[in-house]
Formats: C-alpha cells, structure tokens, sequence
C-alpha cells in the first residue's frame, strides 16, 4: 500500500491476482467449474479485501495531512490489522477502540497491532456497539471517544466499510470483468457487505453476484451494504451459512470440510469468511443451485491471521499461503 499508487496502479495490481481452478465435494460432483481468484495474494501479509478497502482511503488521508488513523473492531479483526500495518507503512500513528472491556489477555492480532505502534483503547460491547450503529458521519464527530485531534486523525469506519472503502473494492469486479470467459457467477463472503458492494460495482453485470453472509444477524444491521444503492445489477445474498456466527466454534461437519478443502487444494483459508462462503457455495451446488457446466469464481478474501484464534481446532498442516 503506498500513497504514490495512482488509480490505475490498483487495477493493475487486481488484474495480477491468479485464479486457481479447486475442488469442493459438491460443486464437483455437480459438474461445476470452480475458480477461486486467490485475492488472499495481493499483498505479501495475505491481509486480502482489506488491502482494497484501505487503499484510497490512506491515499486521502495522506493527500488531507492526517497524521493518525483511528478506527473499530474486535480482538482478531483483519482490519484493525491492516490498518495498523498501512498506518506503519505509511508513516503514520494508528490508533483503536477494541470492543470488549475484559480480556484476560491480549489476542494475537492486538499484539501484532500493538508491537506495529497501535494505540489500543478498549470498551465495553455495550459502547462499542451504540458507537457501531450510529452513521459514519456521526461517529467520525466523537471528539473525545474517537477522535481526539480532528486535524490530524483519520477516522475509517469498522471492517473499512465506506465510500472510499467500497470504491476500492470495485477493482476486485473490474479485474474479473477483464479476466477471459464469461462466469456464471461470482461468490463473495459478506460481513459488512462494503466488499460484496464492490464487487457488484464493478462486475457492472458481467455476471451474477453471490454473497454469502457470515454474520449470524447481518439483516438487523440497519447499516449494511448500502444495496440500495445498486441499481441494475444482478446480485442475491445467501442466509444460513453463519455456522453459527461470527467467532462462534464451528461445528464438526465444518472442520472436516475446512480440513478436506485445504488438503485437496493446498490453499489455506480463514474460518471465519472464506470457509464459510465455501461452505455456502457447496451446499447451494448440492441442492442444485448451479448447471452442470457452470463456472463459478470464489473469491479468496483473506485473513488467514485470523486462523490462529482457532488453532485449537486445526490438527493438520497449514498449507503454505503463496501458490
Ligand atoms: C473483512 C473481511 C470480509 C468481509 O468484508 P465486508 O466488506 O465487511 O463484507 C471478508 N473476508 C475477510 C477475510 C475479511 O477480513
């Protein structure tokens, strides 16, 4: 991530992104052609979506003289990761309210923020929750809570999901777009929907867009997606593939599913997103969702850091993250 990289320098870089032909048990045995678009390599820390989300936003904050970021999340959130490694990068201070007062200890991800110079302030689920859902606009205008010095602080809302976070992640659709052949349809897991939102954008209706939601209550986010704002697109949203919801143990059938995907095609993926979309898009080819013949992309989003909250489930190897 640098301030120097023109727009045109994003699509180039999505447009290098590999896609990788893989198996699932389902989608094979339906015939399917699946493609996942490995977006965990677009920068070398496999952060994925996140790299998009921040890209134009560090740039603004650079070119409007911010000097710190200051943003949301809980204890292994990627994106508080990514954005203490761009703030690092860029020669910035970042700075973070955690959600939730009482941890007995520091998760691996805040450690990593911290040793990268992050400021972490911790509050309690009920605060960081009325802070969640009011607007971006009202959150940014906290002076004590978030923002202690309007001129130099940057504020990027939870999981980057804004304007500027969406509109980078437009360049995900748009390589695809430019990618040979026509999918059927693209895949996308969807927390806060801003990636999903993106995608759709710049697909600007190549094809059929899938998002599969990964949060167990995502419909009672009044502030998701913004999907009203896509018109003309095609695109459905997939419920019932939350295992459970977010950070919740996975059940048996799961871990053996995460386990035979990454033995079979020797890519490692997160528990928390891209399994979950995986898990969605299998089971929707067993009740016949798709064609036979059908070419389906899933998108790789990342976050393999956040693998290691669940590594008392994990009794295999890792598959190593470059392809
Ligand atoms: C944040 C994240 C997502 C979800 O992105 P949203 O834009 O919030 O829907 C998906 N996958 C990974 C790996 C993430 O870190």
């Amino acid at each position: 991530m640098s301030a120097q990289m023109p727009e045109s320098a994003l699509l180039e870089r999505a447009m290098m992104v590999p896609y990788q032909a893989i198996s699932m048990p389902n989608t094979t045995k339906r015939g399917l052609k699946l493609l996942m678009r490995r977006d965990d390599l677009i920068d070398p820390n496999a952060i994925g979506n996140k790299f998009y989300k921040l890209y134009f936003n560090i740039n603004h904050a650079i070119k409007s003289h911010k000097r710190r970021l200051v943003t949301m999340g809980g204890p292994w959130s990627n994106h508080l990761l990514a954005c203490a490694q761009a703030a690092r990068k860029n020669g910035m201070q970042s700075r973070a309210l955690i959600r939730g007062k009482h941890h007995k200890f520091l998760s691996q991800t805040l450690q990593d923020c911290q040793s990268l110079g992050m400021q972490l302030d911790f509050v309690s689920t009920t605060e960081y929750q009325s802070l969640t859902n009011l607007p971006h606009s009202e959150q940014a205008s906290l002076p004590d809570k978030l923002l202690e010095n309007r001129q130099h602080d940057y504020f990027i809302p939870e999981g980057g999901c804004n304007d500027l976070g969406v509109n980078g992640c437009q360049y995900i659709g748009q390589a695809i777009r430019r990618y040979s052949g026509t999918p059927s349809s693209v895949c996308v897991a969807v927390g806060t929907g801003g990636t999903f939102r993106g995608v759709v954008q710049g697909l600007g209706g190549l094809c059929h867009t899938l998002g599969v939601a990964v949060l167990k209550n995502t419909h009672k986010k009044t502030t998701l997606f913004g999907l009203g704002s896509i018109n003309h697109q095609p695109w459905s949203l997939a419920w019932g593939f939350d295992l459970g919801g977010y950070g919740r143990r996975l059940p048996a059938q799961a871990v053996n599913f995460w386990r035979t995907f990454e033995q079979n095609n020797q890519i490692a993926i997160d528990p928390v997103y891209t399994l979950k979309m995986l898990w969605g898009v299998d089971q929707l080819a067993r009740l016949g969702y798709w064609n036979t013949g059908d070419t389906v992309i899933v998108i790789h989003t990342g976050g393999l850091q956040g693998r290691r909250g669940f590594s008392q489930q994990m009794d295999w190897p890792t598959p190593k993250p470059v392809m």
